[in-house]
């Protein structure tokens, strides 16, 4: 069929609430999927810091910060890597099946009591998020045809599925791990209390189990969507994707043994190496990824343009994730230890508040949705760049929210660290965190689906996963830094914490509105590439 006729049958399809059906197919799979990564997610770091008579790991803060860190920030960097072997190799369809199997594997790995089994699972987990995530992704975007006015709005859909996953798994497993009505059941079942944490993993692994199910039976109604790569033409080709396969499949087992190798030879003796051994390890596949893509990987000069709008948008999505995040790290440890945990004088676990994102994500999806559109129709719906730019500042208030929770804590005479002693055990209002939450989240709906939208349309379609898996390296690097913005929680005062939590955000949103119009000029010089309008509007 020529590619005309598939547009025009894929506009047709329109069995899930007016989408193509298999976006419903990719929905439940990335719900489920989801289910598991913050399920795991939000107790990850309370299960590092427990102490191991209380079934924990027993790690300081600083320790688990960085663990937590460099596993979150790993999860989306084999993005990478596995968009790219999905582009070439495996097609999109079977790296998300393959990575569906290996994160189940993963979580039950976890929920074996043994610390080194905790490690395996946290690998598999890293391996197979990075098969799955940036393909399944991509493969939402090619239900629909070039100019399907829907695709914006899919994306809105798909974002809801990943935050009903999201919302629910957090009390699901979080209840599971912490919660004292469940190690009382274990006690009366004779089983140790101290191993409900396993359970909470277990769960995890349960969850994607039915993603993987779902995703099995429904993978007919993907129609040509995510289908296997095109051929190589040349033998010349193909001998050189042999040759970066094996570099990739090098860099993604070798880099692990490599670390682990410095490691035990105390070339990477304390935290602090190791965490400029990673950093240099995201900054050099950065840098080396856009080069070689600028170099070898587009084919005329409005590819090279997209290409620096991918980048542009891609330094935004850094700074914004690398703030946001900290609401498993040290937002996460704040309302563990900070936060009065009770509604209407009943306790609740600190893992709870990973939920409220994805409530007010699913409030405010449709309220986002319906404002591009209104301001569409009047013609002035902001272009991504700008809509990036907004998230920043929106980030940056959302801290803004806590400065004055932060000075009941640090004590009002205080900006010092050493005094902090005295008021540590001061507890604020959980109302602190639930406005932060929801001013994040709608920062999140001025960057999340539109970023997701503008890769799906600004990659040519040979390299869709692995412009995805770019997507999602911005990603790592905000979920890496995230976790090393822990460590200072330990020396800073809360109140210079949250300022330079104020302060990077603002800045980089500054420079994306004035970088907006120049992106703007660069687009429109080529009509048919024009990101900025287009890309973001939602239906
Ligand atoms: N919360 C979204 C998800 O889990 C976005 C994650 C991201 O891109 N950092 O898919």
């Amino acid at each position: 069929m020529a590619s005309n006729d598939t547009d025009d049958a894929k506009l047709h399809d329109t069995a899930f609430f007016g989408h193509p059906r298999g976006l419903s197919t990719l929905f439940f799979t990335e719900m489920w999927e989801r289910f598991s990564y913050y399920g795991m997610r939000a107790f990850l770091v309370l299960y590092m810091t427990a102490e191991v008579a209380k079934g924990g790991l027993g790690y300081g803060v600083a320790r688990a910060g960085l663990v937590y860190g460099m596993y979150t920030s790993s999860v989306y960097l084999m993005s990478v890597p596995g968009g790219w072997i999905a582009d070439r190799f495996l097609g999109l369809r079977r790296a998300v099946l393959l990575g569906g199997i290996l994160i189940m594997a993963g979580h039950v790995s976890l929920a074996m009591p043994l610390e080194g089994s905790f490690y395996v699972g946290l690998g598999l987990v890293v391996l197979g998020t990075g098969l799955l995530k940036p393909n399944i992704s991509a493969i939402v975007g090619q239900l629909y045809g070039a100019n399907d006015p829907r695709r914006d709005a899919g994306y809105s859909i798909y974002y809801m599925g990943i935050n009903i996953g999201a919302l629910v798994a957090p009390i699901a497993c979080g209840f599971l791990a912490q919660s004292s009505t469940f190690q009382g059941w274990l006690s009366s079942a004779g089983i140790d209390p101290n191993s409900a944490w396993h359970f909470g993993f277990g769960a995890a692994a349960v969850g994607m189990f039915f993603g993987l199910v779902q995703y099995w039976l429904g993978s007919r109604h993907l129609g040509d969507a995510g289908g296997p790569p095109a051929p190589r033409e040349t033998a010349a080709a193909k001998k050189r994707d042999r040759l970066i396969l094996v570099a990739v499949l090098i860099g993604t087992f070798g880099v692990p043994i490599l670390f682990g190798v410095l490691m035990a030879k105390g070339v990477i003796a304390n935290k602090e190496d190791l965490e400029h051994a990673f950093t240099y390890l995201l900054l050099s596949l950065t840098v080396a990824l856009f080069a070689a893509l600028y170099l070898w990987g587009c084919e005329d000069s409005e590819e090279r343009r997209r290409l620096t709008v991918i980048l542009v948008l891609f330094l935004g999505a850094v700074t914004f994730w690398a703030a946001f995040e900290q609401a498993g790290s040290t937002l996460n440890l704040f309302a563990q230890e900070h936060t009065r945990n009770e509604l209407l004088g009943i306790g609740f676990p600190a893992s709870y508040f990973q939920s409220i994102n994805s409530v007010c994500v699913i409030l405010l999806a449709p309220v986002f949705a319906a404002l591009w559109v209104y301001l569409g129709k009047r013609g002035k719906e902001p272009s991504s760049p700008i809509k990036f730019g907004i998230a920043q500042f929106l980030v940056a208030l959302g801290f803004a929210v806590l400065i004055p929770a932060a000075i009941t804590l640090d004590g009002p005479q205080t900006a010092f660290a050493a005094l902090k002693g005295p008021f540590q055990h001061v507890l604020v209002s959980p109302g602190w965190l639930v406005a932060l939450y929801f001013i994040h989240t709608a920062a999140e709906m001025c960057l999340s689906p539109v970023g997701l939208s503008s890769m799906s349309k600004l990659a040519p379609k040979r390299i869709g996963g692995l412009v995805m898996g770019i997507w999602f390296l911005a990603a790592s690097w905000g979920n890496f830094l995230a976790g090393k913005a822990v460590g200072y929680t330990v020396t800073a005062t809360y109140q210079s914490f949250f300022t330079g939590m104020i302060i990077f955000p603002v800045i980089m949103g500054m420079v994306l509105l004035v970088l907006a119009g120049p992106i703007r000029r660069m687009m429109s010089r080529n009509a048919a590439g024009g990101l900025p309008k287009a890309t973001a509007r939602k239906k």
